[in-house]
């Protein structure tokens, strides 16, 4: 029987989401493998709490998981089952838990490359960094060389076979139990399981036998992203010593706001002001578009409220299906502070039959405009 969400949290099915994050964040610090080395029961904790927020923090698992317990994971394609949940998934929860730099630190999680086989490849810490982008560059998709601060290994370090453990990445310990006679195989703390350690390593290096280095990394945004998405770029994180693997660098991507166009997923929008005159007579107008200025026609006679689409001018969709469009909507400004002759000729027109409003020679009504908006 597995152990309800809830109580592995110690909250209440009532929980605000406020609640859960707080009773995850203590879970995380608590258990948190760098704080419980070699500690397979606190392992298990932090696993089991991890899991149990990466379904409550989300409205929709959380109702699923209100209804069906945990059978609304089991089985079946897009059940999306637990079993799997690995430390980096865990490690990339943080972001939103502890904001940036966590794990940055230096330290290293120590999870990668999975358990049983003794040694085991010490994985290096993620680095987060923000990238600020201009609606422009979201909409194109760019290519960003972000300088970054990371640790690399000293050239000149050495490794010699770890003392504790002789190599195996694990010491074995044997304790007396009522049930008898118990052997436990836990990650050798003085490797971190790598089962090597440092024989010499360069003054400038810490005990890792890492330094510091500032790098440009080239990050390859795609178009479409959105404000609060992070990107990973694998292995651009803080390396690690010996044989181990770098950890990666977390991109989280914020959007610019743009000063006249407004963007609603895929689609942006522009809200165009012409005078009265011109809505009369017709003009000729630049607007701003993601590529750069364009010139639009507006035809004399045009409603106020009228949206005209330019097919293809919006975001290409993050996932290739082509690009969204740009809706221009007409404001019509409507004068005031008239002098005598422009009042005398509006008063004049008052009673004017071509000025008399004919909603069925408008344009579409706006129920119509709103279906067109969402087809
Ligand atoms: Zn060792």
């Amino acid at each position: 029987m597995k152990e309800d969400y809830y109580d592995i949290l110690g909250i209440s099915k009532g929980a605000s989401a406020a609640e859960i994050k707080k009773a995850y964040r203590k879970m995380a610090i608590k258990y948190h493998p760098d704080k419980n080395p070699g500690d397979t029961e606190a392992e298990e904790k932090f696993k089991k709490s991890a899991e149990a927020y990466e379904v409550l923090s989300n409205e929709d698992k959380r109702a699923r998981y209100d209804r069906f317990g945990h059978q609304a994971f089991e089985g079946g394609a897009g059940g999306g089952g637990f079993g799997g949940m690995d430390m980096d998934d865990i490690f990339s929860q943080f972001g939103d838990i502890f904001g940036g730099g966590f794990s940055g630190g230096g330290g290293f999680s120590g999870f990668g490359g999975g358990f049983g086989g003794g040694q085991r490849r010490v994985k290096g810490s993620n680095l987060r960094i923000r990238v600020s982008l201009t609606l422009e560059e979201i909409a194109n998709g760019a290519e960003k060389k972000i300088k970054v601060k990371r640790k690399v290994q000293a050239p000149g370090t050495t490794y010699k076979t770890c003392t504790t453990c002789k190599g195996t990445g694990q010491v074995t310990r044997v304790t007396n139990t009522i049930l008898g006679r118990m052997q436990t195989a836990s990650p050798c703390t003085a490797c971190s399981g790598s089962g090597q350690i440092i024989d010499k390593r360069p003054p400038e290096a810490d005990a890792h036998g890492l330094v510091q280095k500032e790098e440009t990394v080239s990050i390859k945004i795609p178009s479409g992203v959105e404000d609060g998405m992070q990107l990973k770029v694998s292995g651009k994180g803080n390396e690690a010593p010996g044989n181990g693997i770098a950890g990666d660098l977390l991109v989280a991507i914020e959007e610019k706001e743009h000063h006249s166009l407004q963007r609603e997923g895929d689609n942006l929008h522009y809200d165009l002001y012409i005078s009265l005159s011109e809505a009369v007579l017709g003009s000729s107008r630049e607007i701003d578009t993601v590529t750069g200025k364009v010139r639009i026609k507006v035809e004399e006679g045009v409603q106020s409220g009228k949206i005209l689409r330019l097919r293809g001018k919006g975001i290409g969709n993050l996932n290739g299906y082509g690009k969204g469009d740009l809706l221009v909507h007409v404001n019509v400004w409507t004068p005031k502070n008239l002098n005598k002759e422009q009042r005398d000729f509006f008063e004049r027109m008052a009673e004017d039959e071509n000025f008399q409003p004919n909603p069925e020679k408008s344009d579409k009504s706006f129920f119509e405009k709103v279906k067109d908006m969402f087809s």
